[in-house]
Order: structure tokens, then C-alpha cells, then sequence
């Protein structure tokens, strides 16, 4: 578009992380990218310690037993840390929106790898911001990201159904429970339009899986046959 073209020539693309000229982010800062590799817990999205051998669905790992949540699956691209921490500062609170390009196909290509066959998708659904939040920031990073995404694995992406119908205080600091308390309720369907379909649930980060799990009640109260949630990137454990 002209349009982009125009701002290329005026604020010229540098990576984000190692400011080499040329694009928002560099094939080598890309490649530095600490990437979840399978075998997997399909419950947890983590690395099962000490399994070899290829992605099986069935796989759950000892934390994911017996434990209950509101997800049929959970899967992230990358770890959050350096340089895939920095890229998403820089996506979420510097306005570069030219990222979810490069970021959304990444997680195209991490869908392709890790979803079992069985985890089929009818709709994409980026998990929302307050209203309040969105105006402040001008967008919602989720939802610039599913829709990257939806364009590369043909799937629609839907953002009017899933809302978030109360603010909440931001979760940086704040543990599991705490932060279960602080987003329980946040969402919810406000109409039936998702009803028997299979969402994949889209959000930037999973920290300690409480938004998902929050959003994902609010998809279930709306009668959706499944929910995979899919991170760009998520809490590495200690
Ligand atoms: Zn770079
Ligand atoms: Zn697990």
C-alpha cells in the first residue's frame, strides 16, 4: 500500500531488538528465539521432562493430572524471554503494529508444528481488552495477532462475540490465585453466535494460564463445543 510505503521511507524498518536496517525484526534475532519444542503436555503446553519421541495427544503431564480447567488444550510458540520478550514490549506498548506480521506468521508456523490433527479450528478468537484499555492503547495485540494468524491457517476470526465486560487491575505482580480473583467474571459471550463451534483462543502471552482459563469459562457459559488456547508466548517455569 501506498500508504506503507510512504511511512517505510519516512521511519525506515530496523529490528526491534539488534536495529539492523531492513525489517521490524531480523531472520537472526528470529532465529534467537527460544522456541517449545514437543514432546508436549497438551493440557499445559509445556515440555514433558525427560520424553523422547514424537507429539502423542494423549500426553499429560504429573502437574495436569487430576487438575481441572476450562481449556481442552493449551499451546504456546516460544518461551517468554529475551529476544521474544523484548519483540513483544515493543508490539505492545511502543505501537508497532507492524509486527504481527512477522509475529503472526511465527505463530502460523508453530500451529502447523505442534496442534494434533485432532484440534480442529472453526474460528479464531482473540481473548479481548477492556474497552476503556483498548482506546487508551489504540488496539488490541491479540487481536491484530489472530488475525495474522487467521489469515495464514484460513480459519475467520471473530472479536465482537467475546468481550471483556469489566476492567481489571494489570497482573504483572500478581500470583496465580490473585490474579484468578482479579479476572474471574472479566468475561463474557454476548450472544450465542459461538455455540457449538471449536474456538482457538488467541492471546499474546500466558503467564500463569489465568486469563485463558477466565476467557475460557466465558466461551464455555456460551455453549462452544471446544477451546485451544494458543500463546505467541508463555511463562518459562523455574
Ligand atoms: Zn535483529
Ligand atoms: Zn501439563
Amino acid at each position: 500500500m501506498w500508504k506503507d510505503a510512504i511511512l517505510d521511507l519516512l521511519f525506515p524498518p530496523h529490528c526491534v531488538v539488534c536495529r539492523r536496517l531492513g525489517s521490524w525484526l531480523c531472520q537472526a534475532c528470529q532465529d534467537k528465539i527460544e522456541l517449545i519444542v514437543p514432546p508436549l503436555c497438551l493440557r499445559c503446553g509445556l515440555p514433558l521432562k525427560g520424553a523422547a519421541g514424537p507429539l502423542r495427544s494423549w500426553v499429560v503431564c504429573m502437574h495436569c493430572q487430576g487438575r481441572t480447567t476450562e481449556l481442552d488444550g493449551l499451546l504456546a510458540y516460544a518461551f517468554h524471554t529475551d529476544p521474544l520478550r523484548q519483540i513483544i514490549h515493543e508490539f505492545k506498548y511502543r505501537d508497532l503494529q507492524s509486527l504481527a506480521r512477522p509475529l503472526g506468521q511465527m505463530m502460523a508456523q508453530g500451529w502447523r508444528v505442534l496442534a494434533p490433527s485432532e484440534w480442529e479450528v472453526d474460528v479464531i478468537v482473540p481473548v479481548p481488552l477492556h474497552p476503556t484499555r483498548q482506546r487508551q492503547r489504540g488496539y488490541n495485540q491479540a487481536a491484530l495477532l489472530a488475525r495474522e494468524l487467521g489469515v495464514h491457517i484460513q480459519r475467520p476470526v471473530v472479536e465482537d462475540v467475546l468481550v471483556r465486560s469489566r476492567p481489571t487491575v494489570p497482573q504483572v505482580e500478581l500470583s496465580f490465585q490473585e490474579r484468578m480473583a482479579n479476572i474471574q467474571g472479566a468475561f463474557q459471550c454476548n450472544d450465542s453466535a459461538l455455540a457449538g463451534q471449536r474456538v482457538l483462543l488467541v492471546d499474546d502471552v500466558c503467564t500463569t494460564g489465568a486469563t485463558l482459563e477466565a476467557a475460557g469459562a466465558a466461551l464455555r457459559r456460551g455453549k462452544v463445543a471446544a477451546i485451544w488456547g494458543y500463546t505467541l508466548a508463555r511463562a518459562k517455569p523455574e
